[in-house]
């Protein structure tokens, strides 16, 4: 149906319906009456009719032929205007059930919508309950379909949306209805037997995988996963649709969180963990022009000769509600609200203007985000900050994880390549826990890996932690890339990684990450500070306290 179509049949389906079946019945009645009327004049009329034209006996009586004309004008015209009426209810039903169908359903994938879930999903669960079973609700949340519009347009985004509505749609069994509850959000509610709940976890586990095959779209292989979540109705108690789809929607985030392409049933405490996440985004958003966010250093040594050869900064927050918070707690929500960049780029700032004055010998690594790798003005953003800090990119090195090669590696290699041009020292870090395939490996230009400190903390009591290491170094050493141990904490791991080689390494062995005035003050004693240490600035508080 085009457009314009559309908008008369829905203005012609919520039109006044005044008089439309009344009008319907006069009309019948007249055809009907006049029928009648034809019946009764024409008993006395036609014979009268017929014996004149026979030649037998006088002409009829005028008035009963006026009558009779009458009504057959009448039949004629009662049962036309019959005839148009009924065809007219016929056109506005149609019009009529397509608004509800537009007012119930998605347009783009013709799923039930928000609007119309609630009244659905709370009679099918009426009815589970009723039958001593109940009721399951699957919230399913494309993972970073944003970047998919992005990057292929937002045509690539609805047929992605709507192939997955028609995955799920052909996966569900009968009896369950399918939501789409706005953007890449859907919604999939079930009846189902309270002995069997591990059927829901299995739907989403097919749902998860059947969204997770490729979509073509023209020349184009599409990829994306799904992450879900599942809250159930309680025996015995009502069911609240909008509760229910709320606790799904948690659980949901939850499995986001936890690495996506995955499902997660709903636990109370991640309530808990949602409100302290949210306020936690709260103070991020906050901190970050306050100067909350502070670099840590932690000493990268070359362990050949046990001197510095750099620092790795490493981010805290000094939040003023939860003291010291460490990163592996705010990175992820500054990267899932979408502000890891900006903080990222504030960070590095001080960084530069604190290792201005270290000796030019020593190296800064910064640790980035596959986030801010996506952004292709990324290498562009940096040079501009290594400018404006007139600080050597020679010096600058930067650490991306393994999970970042598996976005999009061209984009990764494309800027890894221009961060070469400009001088700047790539690593792989946490080498060996992601999946990152050799050949990859090779087309990448890195200029170091670092071995992931979990297998160097385990190095004396893990067997296969040694033949990890060991493999990581041959690697190296064929790809001709230096290498760096993460986690030494002890005289005795040490020894033992000295022994298959020659390389730097990290870790509480040389000390604890610290601040900017304790880093100082340690380069300060081994002479590789270019001006002595400026005293501290005393804060208004330290003043009045004293
Ligand atoms: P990472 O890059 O692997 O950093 C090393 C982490 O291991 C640091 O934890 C450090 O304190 C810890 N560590 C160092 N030596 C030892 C050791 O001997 N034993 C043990 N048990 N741990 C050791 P931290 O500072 O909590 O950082 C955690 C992670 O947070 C970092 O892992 C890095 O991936 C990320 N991160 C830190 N700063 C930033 C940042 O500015 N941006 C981004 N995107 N990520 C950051
Ligand atoms: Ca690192
Ligand atoms: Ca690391």
């Amino acid at each position: 149906m085009a457009q314009g179509e559309v908008t008369n049949a829905v203005r012609a389906a919520v039109s006044p319906r005044f008089g439309r079946s009344s009008r319907d019945i006069v009309s019948l009645g007249i055809a009907c009456a006049a029928i009648i009327m034809f019946v009764g004049n024409g008993g006395t009329a036609l014979p009268q009719i017929v014996r004149n034209l026979a030649g037998d006996g006088s002409g009829p009586d005028r008035l009963l032929i006026n009558a009779l004309l009458l009504n057959i004008a009448l039949v004629i015209f009662g049962w036309r205007r019959y005839r148009d009426l009924s065809s007219e209810i016929a056109e506005r039903r149609k019009a009529e059930a397509f608004a509800r169908e537009l007012s119930e359903h998605d347009a783009l994938t013709g799923c039930l919508n928000r609007r119309s879930i609630s009244a659905a999903a709370s009679a099918l669960a009426t009815a589970a309950h009723a039958r001593g079973d109940l009721a399951g609700f699957i919230m399913l949340d494309l993972d970073r379909f944003k970047q998919v519009n992005d990057v292929n347009g937002h045509a690539a985004g609805d047929c992605l949306l709507s192939e997955a509505a028609d995955r799920i749609g052909q996966a569900l069994p009968p009896g369950a209805l399918l939501a789409r509850l706005g953007g890449d959000e859907f919604a999939v509610i079930l009846p189902f037997s309270p002995a069997r709940a591990d059927e829901v976890e299995r739907l989403a586990e097919a749902l998860i995988a059947k969204v997770a095959q490729p979509v073509q779209f023209g020349d184009f292989e599409l990829e994306t996963t799904i992450s879900a979540g599942i809250s159930r109705t309680e025996p015995g108690q009502p069911a609240d649709i909008q509760t229910q789809l709320h606790m799904a929607d948690i659980a949901m985030y939850h499995a986001k969180r936890n690495g996506r392409n995955r499902f997660a049933w709903f636990e109370p405490n991640m309530e808990s963990e949602q409100r302290f996440r949210s306020e936690m985004a709260a103070g991020i958003r906050r901190g970050i022009p306050l100067g909350e966010f502070v670099p840590y250093y932690e000493k990268q040594m070359d362990l050949e000769t046990g001197t510095i050869a750099g620092f790795e900064m490493l981010a805290r927050w000094n939040s003023p509600k939860l003291g010291m918070v460490n990163p592996d707690i705010f990175i992820p929500v500054a990267e899932e609200i979408g502000v890891i960049a900006e903080l990222s780029e504030c960070l590095i700032r001080q960084a530069l203007r604190d290792a201005k004055n270290w000796d030019p010998k020593l190296t800064l690594s910064v640790n980035i985000s596959p986030i801010q790798l996506r952004d292709p003005w990324f290498a562009q953003k940096l040079l501009k900050i290594l400018l404006e800090a007139n600080f050597p990119p020679s010096r600058l090195e930067i650490e991306v994880t393994e999970s970042c090669l598996h976005e999009n590696v061209g984009l990764v290699r494309t800027l890894i390549t221009s961060l070469k041009n400009q001088g700047i020292t790539v690593s792989l870090d946490d080498f060996g826990t992601g999946y990152s395939s050799l050949s990859q490996l090779r087309t990448l230009p890195f200029d170091r890996i670092k071995i992931d400190r979990s297998f160097v903390m385990s190095l004396l009591e893990d067997k296969d932690s040694a033949t990890i290491i060991q493999s990581i170094i041959s690697l190296g050493e064929g790809l001709g890339l230096p290498i760096t141990a993460e986690g030494i904490e002890s005289e005795a791991v040490l020894a033992e990684l000295r022994r298959f080689g020659k390389f730097k390494g990290q870790g509480y062995l040389y000390g604890f990450p610290e601040p900017a005035d304790r880093t100082e003050a340690t380069l300060a004693q081994l002479d590789l500070l270019l001006e002595p240490p400026i005293a501290p600035e005393i804060s208004p508080q330290q003043r009045t306290a004293r």
